[in-house]
């Protein structure tokens, strides 16, 4: 076992993980822990675009962009961080490219705007070219621009350092005074354990896509961050409300970026229609994605599918010019050649909705500081980016809001978690801080054999939420689904790795990264049971309106410290009032 003191430990890597470390850096000392190497965290995978009220092709203020975040997040959104969001999104777009991103440009030399869904000007009167963009590989550019100043301020990375614990100063289930003390990391390339001491412990872990089947979500998108704040008795929030993408590649979830209908692409069913002008007379096929997606599903459903099965509808992109297409979309036309053998520029795209985004996780208020319950912090502890729910984008987040959040909010987590870092001194650390780590790995090695394997828990995981918590669900699936969930766990606890070694043990890792899984997933079930209306990606077929009256306010799961909670898990709900400022909840119209 190997000890380490810092000022300030950044769980992450990606886009709010190197934002944060950018500033917190140069006021503190900081390490980056990231099980990945950065260049590989989801936050590169971003094809559409990063959005700011920059009025650079048309005329936009961030008022309206703060409107927008509102409305499409269907009114969970709370109204001062969306206010934040929207008004240093400017400067964050702005920051970097002075770190020298290559943005799209204007003829006349700016940085060039497209549109998306759900981003309109005057309150939804029509669309607006809010999203600044590098072709279709904007996140590649922002993760590559965010890396390389990190490496010219010489930021301290351990690479593959899987972080699995948080250390806090007491149980925040008893304790009047808790605050974090530091993480303990599990090092892929020797085995070996290290504890590191911090006096500010910023989470940027990602999100938790991979609990379903069909996701445009990298494979180790497994929600760590989330279930290790669990696990410590700490809350998390608005769990139940997933993004389903509207297209993602019919049978593989691929993602094809949205920017694909921002620059004119339309969705057609078997009768060849453009059928979201019935569900939303305005925005059309740029309407948000919850709406896009509860569309395509029932497209389906009512028969109207395409393919031998019927299961899937088309992208048109077929009237686009060649040149556009390769000049915009790049990546996204090149996935459908090699993944689907459709050729974009003639043929439509198939595709059907995938997992893609968590609205929800660990709660945080607007400088980044994680709650313990509905009002208080617990000092020291931050959360910035995917992992975090701060919330900006409430039911339903609007397509780059992402990119925008993790620079807007991982540059302020970075900030305070350094000031906070010059205030007080370490707090203490027990000295066995890393029995339960060892205790955990050790179990999974050292089970007796058992034929089960991770991968199939795993699998049959993917299915039960696939099946049961997508995009429409009802109280039986749900209560379904949590009945799964409770025998995968069963079987999770018996279940043993077959590779007993030191060195790069995946194997290890993906056991305890589907227990993380598994942990999420059955809070994610039960938050979707609880919420009795539908409000954004939650559909509840059995009460289809939203519920202002019941329901307008966020959902906050503990896990109890005495194993008793709700529908026979361990998870008790409770909840937290919405910051609304300047924006009634009304009904949305699109
Ligand atoms: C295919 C795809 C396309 C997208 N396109 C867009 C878009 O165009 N616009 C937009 O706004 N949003 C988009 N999104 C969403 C957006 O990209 C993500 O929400 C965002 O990039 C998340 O950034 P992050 O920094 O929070 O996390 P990530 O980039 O996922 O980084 C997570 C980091 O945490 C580390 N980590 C995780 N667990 C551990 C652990 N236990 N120990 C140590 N380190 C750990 C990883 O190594 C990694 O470095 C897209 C998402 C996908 C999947």
């Amino acid at each position: 076992m190997q000890t380490h003191k810092y000022d300030v430990v950044i769980v992450g890597a990606g886009g709010a993980g190197m934002r944060a470390a950018l500033e917190s850096s140069t006021r503190a000392r900081t390490a980056v822990l990231t099980k990945l190497y950065p260049t590989r965290s989801h936050t590169g995978a971003a094809q559409g675009g990063m959005c700011a009220a920059l009025a650079n092709v048309e005329e936009d203020n961030w008022e309206w962009h703060t409107y927008d975040t509102v409305k499409g997040g269907d009114y969970l959104v709370d109204q001062d961080a969306a206010e934040v969001m929207a008004k240093e999104a400017i400067d964050a777009v702005l920051d970097l490219e002075k770190m020298g991103l290559p943005f799209n440009r204007t003829p006349e030399g700016r940085i060039d705007q497209r549109r998306f869904g759900g981003h309109t000007r005057e309150h939804g009167e029509a669309p607006v070219r809010r999203s600044c963009y590098a072709a279709d590989r904007t996140g590649h550019m922002i993760l590559q621009t965010l890396y390389q100043n990190c490496v010219k301020q010489e930021v301290s990375f351990y690479n593959e350092f899987y972080v699995l614990d948080v250390l806090l100063s007491g149980d925040p289930r008893t304790d009047e005074d808790v605050r974090a003390a530091g993480v303990v990391a599990y090092e892929l390339a020797t085995g070996e354990i290290h504890v590191f001491q911090a006096k500010s412990v910023v989470f940027a872990s990602g999100g938790f896509g991979k609990m379903f089947k069909t996701t445009s979500n990298a494979h180790t998108l497994t929600g760590d961050g989330p279930a290790m704040v669990l696990r410590r008795g700490l809350p998390l929030e608005d769990m139940e409300f997933f993004q389903f993408h509207p297209t993602g590649l019919a049978g593989l979830g691929i993602l094809l970026s949205e920017a694909a209908r921002g620059e004119g692409g339309i969705l057609r069913n078997s009768e060849n229609e453009r059928f979201m002008e019935r569900y939303a007379p305005t925005l059309k096929d740029l309407a948000p994605r919850d709406v896009v997606a509860r569309a395509m599903a029932n497209e389906v459903r009512e028969g109207r599918g395409c393919g031998p099965n019927r299961d899937y509808v088309l992208l048109d992109l077929t009237h686009l010019e060649p040149a556009h297409i390769d000049a915009k979309l790049p990546d996204i036309t090149e996935f459908a050649r090699t993944y689907l053998n459709v050729e974009p520029y003639t043929e439509p795209i198939p595709v059907f909705p995938t997992a893609h985004y968590a609205m929800g996780g660990i709660p945080t208020n607007i400088r980044g500081e994680v709650l313990r319950n509905e009002k208080d912090v617990v000092p020291g502890l931050y959360a910035a980016g995917e992992v975090a729910c701060v919330s900006v984008h409430g039911a339903n987040r609007l397509g780059t809001n992402s990119l925008l959040d993790i620079n807007v909010f991982g540059r302020r987590a970075g900030i305070y978690a350094a000031e906070h870092a010059h205030e007080v001194d370490f707090a203490e650390v027990a000295e066995n801080a890393e029995a339960p780590t060892v205790q955990l790995l050790e179990e999974l090695k050292n089970r007796p054999a058992n034929p089960d394997r991770i991968a199939a828990i795993r699998r049959d995981l993917q299915e039960v939420m696939d099946a049961h918590v997508q995009v429409y669900r009802t109280d039986e699936t749900c209560r379904h689904a949590l009945a799964e969930i409770k025998k995968l766990k069963e079987r999770y606890a018996a279940v043993s790795v077959d590779d007993k070694g030191t060195r790069y043990n995946l194997d290890l890792l993906e056991g305890v990264e589907l227990g993380f899984l598994l942990d999420l997933a059955e809070v994610v079930a039960l938050g979707a049971l609880e919420r009795k209306e539908s409000r954004g990606g939650h559909f509840r077929e059995d009460y289809q309106k939203r519920d202002d009256v019941n329901f307008l306010h966020h959902t906050m799961a503990y896990r109890t410290a005495d194993g008793t909670g709700e529908e026979g898990t361990d998870i008790r709900l409770g909840k937290k009032d919405v910051v609304i400022t300047r924006y009634e909840p009304k009904e949305r119209t699109f």
